[in-house]
């Protein structure tokens, strides 16, 4: 029987291998832009394409639908009495942008620059899908089992939001009847570097308006007697965020980042090390600030008519705010937080609304024993302490397979800041891809000699 490095190194090899590379072109190749007119014969094709990649592998497959989207479940269960493990992956993919990309690359086309593979899709999600696969292919053909169940769930609308994805796990929670969750998706903390988060920062979109009167005044005329709404919706922001982006209202915070998550990400970098020195709440490190604590941004912000500024007092503004947020946040709390604080502050005539863009906040906490386990994984793989993000910045359907499942779950990213996901020129370097499959092999290999007690099961 191979050993574990054995199997991390001829895994590794596959994953540099033409075949994988192939591979990956084939996946990319489908126009999975959910938002396209007309996309579902792409995703449906995507779907069948890899149910017969994963049957292969003696998953069971099953296609369902709900609320108008298809999805994949693909089961593989060896023993009921082994410990299951619930995999995801999404095939959608933003809008291609074509004509929009570097000399013009087909973003359907796998294409080798350099040391870089470009296509739609190849760093969120469809590499990050394959690196799993092969990995759990390698840890089959090798030992001829996993050593635990696996569920595998694949949606085709993770970028617009994962219409049926709740409803559909809701309906699936007994069926699937897993014990932990595992995945890759968004950017590992560098490209060389393992990482794994923990969960993902919630989101909430706002808008804020004032209507003064029906129509602008003449700011001569009128200027001085009359309140100006743009002023007015300008402090009534200054008095949401600090000029040093220090958010002040106290339920919009966590209060405190928990030790652990202190812990882990002390001494890291985030975003690449693009950070503006000096911004956000005081006290706390850029990466705490990121991974473990609220921001809140103003996305757009008008009165009059910019394009074409008038000599009049304008008779409304409105500002679009954002606020990601984590765990310790009440998101029921985050309108009626607002509301009190404007008021308090002489804003009462600031109007609210929450438009359709909101994630939950969710996170397994930094200690618990499945994160030690992976963690521990990783490092043996990787012969180096793998990087732990308690929350990834942006937002991921996480809270679904927490809350709605009530799994730990742990998210391996196999991609890296610079990948250009959501814009032109998406792209990952060749060389992340072998080393991903390695550590992703080291874990499943792991998981399926584990001890229940080490998943803390
Ligand atoms: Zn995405």
């Amino acid at each position: 029987m191979t050993d574990r490095a054995t199997a991390i190194h001829a895994a590794a090899a596959k994953a540099a291998s033409p075949a994988f590379r192939a591979a990956l072109a084939a996946l990319i190749g489908y126009p999975t832009d959910a938002t396209a007119p007309g996309a579902s014969d792409a995703l449906a094709a995507y779907l069948d394409h890899i149910t017969a990649d994963i049957a292969a592998l003696g998953f069971a497959c099953r296609r369902l639908e709900q609320d108008g989207f298809p999805f994949l479940l693909a089961s593989r269960v060896e023993d009921p009495a082994l410990p299951t493990v619930l995999g995801y992956a999404h095939g959608d993919t933003v809008p291609g942008m074509v004509g929009r990309w570097r000399d013009d690359l087909d973003p359907w086309a796998l294409t080798e620059v350099g040391d870089l593979w470009f296509g739609r899709g190849i760093a969120d999600n469809k590499g990050q899908y394959l690196v799993n696969i092969t990995a759990l292919a390698e840890v089959i053909a090798a030992r001829g089992a996993l050593g635990f169940n696996a569920h595998i769930i694949v949606e085709m609308g993770e970028e617009i939001g994962s219409p049926g994805l709740g409803a559909l796990c809701e309906k699936l929670k007994h069926d699937l009847n897993a014990d932990l969750f595992l995945s890759s998706d968004g950017p590992r903390l560098s490209a060389d570097t393992p990482t794994m988060f923990l969960g993902a920062r919630g989101g909430m979109n706002l808008k804020l308006s004032i209507h003064r009167r029906t129509g602008g005044r003449h700011s001569g005329n009128f200027g001085g007697a009359l309140a100006n709404p743009g002023l007015e919706l300008a402090h009534a922001l200054a008095s949401i965020s600090s000029q040093t982006g220090e958010v002040l209202i106290p339920a919009w915070t966590p209060g405190s980042v928990p030790a652990a998550a202190r812990a882990a990400l002390n001494g890291l970098t985030p975003c690449g090390g693009e950070v503006d020195a000096g911004w956000g709440a005081p006290g706390l490190t850029p990466a705490e600030r990121v991974h473990a604590w609220s921001s809140a941004e103003i996305l757009a912000f008008t009165c009059g008519t910019p394009e074409h500024p008038v000599n009049a007092i304008p008779p409304e503004a409105h500002a679009w705010v954002q606020l990601r947020y984590v765990v310790g946040v009440d998101p029921d709390n985050i309108v009626p937080a607002l509301r009190r604080h404007l008021d308090a502050a002489g804003f009462a005539h600031v109007e609210i609304s929450t438009t359709d863009v909101a994630f939950k906040a969710s996170q397994t906490p930094v200690d618990h024993p499945f994160a030690k386990f992976v963690a521990r994984s990783l490092r043996t793989t990787a012969d180096r302490a793998p990087v732990v993000l308690p929350s990834l910045g942006g937002s991921l359907p996480n809270d679904i397979f927490t809350d709605t499942l009530g799994l730990p779950a742990v998210w391996v990213p196999h991609s890296y800041p610079g990948c250009s996901q959501h814009a032109p020129d998406e792209h990952l370097p060749a060389a992340i891809f072998p080393d991903a499959v390695a550590l992703m092999t080291g874990l499943y290999w792991d998981i399926g000699v584990a001890d229940r007690a080490d998943l803390g099961l």
